[in-house]
C-alpha cells in the first residue's frame, strides 16, 4: 500500500528549526525585503481571492503589528506568521490580501491546486497550517500553567517562558486515532455521530490517552464507539498515514484495522450507529444521497477512498 495523499500533510518548506534562537530573529526577518509573511487574525488566514481562497503571503512592508512567529525559510526566504491581536472589531485584510478565511474553507478550495502542481499554493497551504496550528497554541496558552504568572514568547515564537521560576512549555499537539476498520468480508466499519446531521458517516476516531499505546487506543476507541473488537494480532493495525488537525491541536494518526468480532453494539452517546458496508452498498448509499462522507480535506476521506480503491462522490 502507498502512503495516503492527505493535504493537511503537504509542505514545501524547511522550518530551519536551528534559527530559531537567533536574537531577535523575528524583527530582523521583518526588516528584510526578501521575507514572506502570512498573517492572522482569530484562528484565520489572510487569503488572496475569496472564491477559491489561498493563503497570501505579503511582504514585510503590508504586515500589521502584532505577535511574530517564525515558519521557516524557502528559496534563502524567511518565512513569518504576524497574528493580528483580538479587537472589538475585525481589522482588514493587509495589502495583497482579499480577505480572512478559516484553513478548512482555504484546503478545499486549494486541494485543487495542489493537485495540479502549483508549488505557491502549497508552499502558503503548508505554511498556513503550521501558523495556524502554532497561533492556536499561543492564544490558549498566555500564562504559566504552575505559577499563573503571564509567560513571554521565545525561541522565535517556539516556547512561552515563565519570567518567575523559568518553566518553559513548548507547542503542544494532542494524537488522536482515526481508523477504517475492516472485516475478512472486506466491509467496512462507519459510524454516525449523535451532533451530526442525519445520514453522515464517517470512519470511528478518538483521543490518545495518557499513558495508551496507539495501537490500545485504536481498539479501545473502536470497542468503545461501536462494540466492534479489533485484533491483536500483528498486522490487525497498520499505520496509514498522518496529518496536522489544528482544529485546535490534533494530529490525525491514521490506521487500517482489522475486526476480529463485528456485532455492532453502538455507545448511543457519542455515536448513535454504526453499518458495515460492501463496497457496492457504499457506493449506492452514497450515489442516492443517504449517506454523505467527509470532505477532501480530512484523512477519514482518504482512508475510505484508499479501502474503496477510488474516488467515491460527494462531501459534506
Ligand atoms: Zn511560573
Amino acid at each position: 500500500m502507498h502512503p495516503l495523499e492527505l493535504p493537511f500533510s503537504r509542505s514545501r518548506h524547511d522550518r530551519a528549526a536551528h534559527r530559531r534562537a537567533e536574537p531577535d530573529l523575528v524583527a530582523r526577518s521583518l526588516a528584510a525585503p526578501t521575507t514572506r509573511v502570512l498573517v492572522l487574525h482569530r484562528g484565520r488566514v489572510a487569503v488572496v481571492d475569496p472564491e477559491a481562497p489561498r493563503a497570501a503571503l505579503v511582504g514585510p512592508g503590508a504586515a500589521p503589528d502584532g505577535l511574530g512567529l517564525f515558519l521557516g525559510e524557502h528559496d534563502g526566504a524567511a518565512l513569518l506568521a504576524v497574528v493580528v491581536p483580538d479587537g472589538d472589531e475585525d481589522p482588514a485584510p493587509p495589502p495583497g490580501s482579499d480577505a480572512w478565511a478559516g484553513l478548512r474553507d482555504v484546503a478545499g478550495a486549494q486541494l485543487a491546486a495542489l493537485e495540479s502542481g502549483d508549488e505557491a499554493a502549497e508552499l502558503a497551504h503548508g505554511l498556513a497550517v503550521e501558523a495556524v496550528a502554532l497561533a492556536g497554541w499561543h492564544a490558549t496558552h498566555p500564562v504559566c500553567a504552575v505559577c499563573g504568572t503571564p509567560t513571554q514568547v521565545g525561541q522565535a515564537g517556539w516556547e512561552r517562558r515563565c519570567p518567575v521560576d523559568e518553566r518553559r512549555t513548548y507547542p503542544r499537539t494532542d494524537p488522536a486515532v482515526i481508523m477504517a476498520v475492516v472485516d475478512d468480508a472486506d466491509r467496512l466499519l462507519l459510524g454516525h455521530a449523535a451532533r451530526w446531521p442525519a445520514g453522515r458517516y464517517s470512519t470511528l476516531a478518538g483521543f490518545v490517552e495518557a499513558g495508551e499505546a496507539l495501537e490500545d487506543t485504536v481498539r479501545r476507541e473502536v470497542a468503545e464507539e461501536s462494540g466492534v473488537l479489533v485484533g491483536s494480532g500483528a498486522g490487525d493495525v497498520v499505520y496509514r498515514g498522518s496529518q496536522a488537525w489544528p482544529f485546535p491541536a490534533s494530529l490525525m494518526l491514521g490506521f487500517r484495522a482489522r475486526a476480529v468480532d463485528t456485532r455492532v453494539r453502538t455507545d448511543d452517546e457519542e455515536i448513535t450507529d454504526a453499518r458495515w458496508f460492501t463496497r457496492d452498498e457504499l457506493s449506492d448509499a452514497v450515489t442516492r444521497g443517504e449517506v454523505g462522507l467527509p470532505g477532501r480535506a480530512s484523512i477519514a476521506r482518504a482512508l475510505i477512498e484508499e479501502w474503496f480503491g477510488a474516488e467515491l462522490p460527494g462531501a459534506w
